[in-house]
């Protein structure tokens, strides 16, 4: 098979039919992984973290109506290019050292898919002279592998952003495809990373009332407190950007994107 066949969605329609997140990030690294090489799409030095060399990812285990990531999300077997940790690193460096920057990034769609190939990458990042690299995560492999976890710790310059996508579990599906009983997996993530002592914050779209009304923002943020009261207080709060793949999901799924007042 060389696409994600008729099992998955590729973006969220009304009527959808929930799904294993485990189930469709292991079929989708079935497409993007070959051995420990891995899909990108581009690698370029955007502004955020005041500039930050950043290679973007092909491929997620998620299917967010608010996504900005472009097509590659839902088709990626018709985008991106395979790179070694090698190869990935080399381009890294090269946008770092024309940006001036000394700093990386994975981001884009999902990082963490591709075990080998992300380690053998950090592995380059540690003995190099760039200052920071963050991973940029759903948490959702973190969770169901507290060795991930443990791997990424061992990494000194590595921080990771974990990126919650909802407070309760119906709340979970409705935004993201994925069936109500893996809502707890990006919090088991949180706990791997807080257990194995990796340098991590958290991120979620509480300031967002057009996404996150404040019984689900409480929900959130108890379920937090409830792993390290410290999580809340370093919560990245933010808002969906509407970003035309954004608004396109949106449409798909049904939802109108109302002006955003609290
Ligand atoms: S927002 Fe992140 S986790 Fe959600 S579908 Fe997009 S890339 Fe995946």
């Amino acid at each position: 098979m060389t696409d994600l066949g008729q099992s998955y969605p590729r973006y969220l329609e009304p009527g959808f039919t929930p799904f294993d997140p485990l189930a469709l990030a292991g079929r989708t690294e079935e497409i993007v992984c070959q051995g420990d090489r891995r899909k990108y799409t581009k690698f370029y030095c955007p502004g955020v973290y005041g500039g930050i060399a950043t290679g973007y990812t092909c491929g997620c285990c998620l299917r967010c109506i608010f996504c900005w990531v472009n097509w590659s999300r839902d088709f990626p077997e018709k985008y991106g290019f395979f790179a070694s940790p090698a190869d990935a690193f080399h381009r890294l460096s090269r946008v770092a050292r024309k940006a001036g920057v000394d700093q990386l990034r994975i981001s884009g769609a999902e990082p963490t898919l591709g075990k080998s190939h992300l380690l053998a990458l950090l592995e380059k990042v540690e003995s190099s002279p760039f200052r920071l690299f963050i991973l940029e995560t759903n948490g959702v492999l973190i969770g169901a592998d507290a060795d991930y976890a443990r791997q990424i710790a061992r990494f000194k310059k590595v921080h990771t952003r974990v990126s919650l996508k909802a407070g309760t579990p119906q709340a979970f599906t409705r935004k993201t495809g994925a069936k109500p009983e893996s809502f707890e997996l990006p919090f088991r993530g949180i706990e791997n990373l807080l257990k194995a002592g990796a340098s991590f914050h958290v991120a979620a779209m509480t300031a967002d009332p057009r996404f996150v009304n404040k019984q689900e923002r409480q929900s959130l943020i108890d379920r937090l407190a409830s792993i390290h009261p410290a999580l809340v207080s370093n919560l990245e709060e933010e808002v969906v950007s509407p970003y035309p793949t954004t608004l396109e999901r949106l449409r798909h799924a049904g939802v109108r994107l109302a002006p955003n007042e609290r």
